[in-house]
Order: C-alpha cells, then sequence, then structure tokens
C-alpha cells in the first residue's frame, strides 16, 4: 500500500497500539472506538502527511463496517495544531532573534561609539602633549638664548689695568634710565646698594655664569628672583664711585666670592661681542 520509508517523517502519530486494537473496556479505551490498525502501526510508528490522510480513510472505513460509532480521528486537527504551535514558536524565535540582532546591533554601535570617543580623546590627548612638548621647548630654545644687557653698545673702557690698579669690568657708557636686562635665564643673587658699585644686581645664570651690573640709578628685581632672557631688572645710572651715567659690567667666575673675568672671551663664546 505505501511504504513509510519513502516519505519524509513528518507527522508522528503518538497513539499507543492497545488503544487500537479495539478493546474498549478499562481506563485505556481508545478515543476511536474499534477502529483497527494492523500491528505494524503501533507506538512510535512513523506516518507521513501524505500517506497519513490516506490512512485515515481506510481505516476509517474497515472500522465503520465493524462499529455503528465512527471513528473521530482528526488526524488533520492535529496536524494544524502542531503546525500552528511550530508557526508561534518560529514566529517567538524570530522574533527573539530579531530582539538580539537589535540589541547587538545597539550595543555595538555603542561600544564603536564609545571606541571612537575613546581614539578621538586619545588624538587629542596625543595633540595636546605635543604641542605643549613644542611649546616647552620652545620655551626652553628662548629661555636659553642669550642677549646683551644694553642696547646701547658703546664700550668707554676695558677689562685690565688702568690708574694704577686692574679694572675688574667693562664701562658701556649709556645715558641714566636706560633699561638693563638679564642676559639669559637665570637667579638674581643680589640686588641693592654696594659700596663704590653703588645700586648693583648680580645674576647666576643657568650655564653657571655670573653677571654684576653696577652704578644703576634703579633696581627693579629682588635677590632670589627668576629672570628671563631680555627681562629688565632696572636702570643705568651714575650710583656709587662713578664719574658718568654707564653700567659696569662684571663677569664673575662663580656666585660668591671676586674673581672677576674679561668680559670680552665671554661675550664671544656668548655671540654677544
Ligand atoms: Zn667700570
Amino acid at each position: 500500500m505505501f511504504c513509510p520509508t519513502s516519505h519524509p517523517p513528518e507527522v508522528h502519530l503518538s497513539v499507543s497500539s492497545r488503544s487500537y486494537r479495539g478493546r474498549h473496556s478499562g481506563r485505556h479505551r481508545a478515543p476511536s472506538r474499534g477502529l483497527r490498525l494492523p500491528r505494524a502501526f503501533g507506538a512510535g510508528f512513523v506516518l507521513p502527511t501524505t500517506a497519513a490522510a490516506a490512512l485515515v480513510v481506510t481505516a476509517t472505513g474497515a472500522s465503520v463496517a465493524e462499529s455503528a460509532a465512527p471513528p473521530t480521528f482528526d488526524l488533520n486537527g492535529q496536524q494544524t495544531a502542531m503546525a500552528r504551535t511550530q508557526e508561534a514558536a518560529d514566529e517567538a524565535t524570530s522574533t527573539e532573534i530579531a530582539v538580539r540582532r537589535a540589541d547587538a546591533a545597539l550595543s555595538s554601535a555603542a561600544l564603536q561609539g564609545r571606541a571612537e570617543a575613546q581614539q578621538r580623546a586619545a588624538r587629542a590627548a596625543k595633540r595636546k602633549a605635543a604641542q605643549e612638548a613644542k611649546a616647552r621647548a620652545e620655551a626652553e630654545r628662548r629661555a636659553k638664548k642669550w642677549v646683551r644687557p644694553i642696547s646701547v653698545w658703546n664700550v668707554t673702557s676695558n677689562f685690565g689695568w688702568r690708574w694704577g690698579k686692574n679694572h675688574d669690568g667693562m664701562d658701556l657708557g649709556a645715558p641714566t634710565g636706560t633699561p638693563l636686562v638679564a642676559m639669559s635665564k637665570g637667579k638674581v643673587i643680589k640686588a641693592g646698594w654696594e659700596d663704590s658699585f653703588g645700586y648693583k644686581v648680580a645674576i647666576l645664570y643657568w650655564d653657571g655664569s655670573v653677571s654684576w651690573y653696577a652704578h644703576m640709578s634703579r633696581i627693579d628685581v629682588a635677590a632670589g628672583q627668576e629672570v628671563l632672557p631680555g627681562e629688565q631688572v632696572g636702570l643705568v645710572g651714575n650710583t656709587g664711585h662713578s664719574f658718568g651715567s654707564h653700567l659696569h659690567l662684571e663677569m664673575q667666575a662663580a656666585p660668591t666670592g671676586d674673581n672677576p673675568l674679561d668680559p670680552v672671551p665671554w661675550l664671544k663664546d656668548h655671540g654677544l661681542w
């Protein structure tokens, strides 16, 4: 009649063989009275869909001859219910998948957004650090440059023997009130009156050089103060043992003591001569 293995197994008849043996008594009374099926159609038997419909007709036809009550074996209804269940399950699954995908897309977008924000922040930080490093380098370069203490460069007396004794510095003639500036980055180690020097400012520079400015008419800095190249420290004057307005510039070998150096070689070494 039909071969059970020649069709795809779509429907499983979960009726027990006992139910179909036509025994009507007891708790295992079959819902379809009098229906008889061959033993081969027992529990677990796989009934293909198309074959199932044919079987119902055949089985029903057979049982009708033996029983007054026609069987109500509603395989089609069962199939429809199963199909509906499957449909609902499929729908639920696809809805769940869609929700999961949406969630995944959202969290992926959020993660990507965060990652991009982090990358932007990292790039900005890197740019800022580079700018700061450049600014520091530029500031350092500017801080370490050397400038003349006075814009008017008029040497009136050199370092060396003069009037029976050593002249410990170089005299640069300039009008009183001419601005005097620090020659480079350094620290003021003295600012005040000192006997024949009159008003005097001593600066220790970043490379260890020490300058003394004497006979000043005004002092604009205090001892301990940091100065930068070109920063005004006071004004040219004629104070102390001085005959005429000028800057007495003295270069010292050390921050302490009195060991004057000839300013000219020093000025040459520092590109100021
Ligand atoms: Zn002098």
